[in-house]
C-alpha cells in the first residue's frame, strides 16, 4: 500500500530537528524528485523534508524514514556533472560533448 502524506505524518509525530533538538512542525513539505518517496496521489516520487522553525529542511530519511532504493552511485557522479557545467558555461558544441574534463578545456569566456 502506498503511503499518503498523512502516514508519513503520523510516522514524524514527536520526532526532534537533527540540528537544534526542537520537536518539528506537523507540516511535510515535497517537490518532485527522482529518488526521493513514494507518495499516495503523486506520479513521481516526492522528495520530502520538514523545515524546524531554525530554519533546517530535515529530509524524512535523516528522521529514519528510508526511501525504497538509494541513488546508484552513476547519479552521484551525474550530479558532479551538472555542477560542472553550472561553473563553466559552454558553447553549445561543447554543451553537446557529455565529458566535464573536455568542457572544461573547451571552455572559452564569450567577447564582450
Ligand atoms: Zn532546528
Amino acid at each position: 500500500m502506498t503511503m499518503s502524506l498523512n502516514d508519513y505524518q503520523r510516522l514524524l509525530r514527536g520526532k526532534r530537528c537533527v540540528i537544534c533538538n526542537r520537536i518539528l512542525p506537523q507540516k511535510i513539505e515535497f517537490y518532485d524528485h527522482e529518488y526521493g518517496w513514494t507518495v499516495e496521489g503523486f506520479s513521481v516520487k516526492q522528495w520530502l523534508y520538514i523545515t524546524c522553525p531554525c530554519g533546517y529542511q530535515n529530509a524524512l530519511w535523516k528522521l529514519g524514514v528510508p526511501r525504497e532504493s538509494n541513488p546508484p552511485q552513476a547519479v552521484n557522479r551525474l550530479e558532479a556533472f551538472s555542477s560542472v557545467t553550472k561553473i563553466f558555461p559552454t558553447t553549445p558544441e561543447a554543451a553537446a560533448n557529455p565529458d566535464p574534463i573536455r568542457l572544461e578545456k573547451n571552455f572559452k569566456p564569450s567577447p564582450i
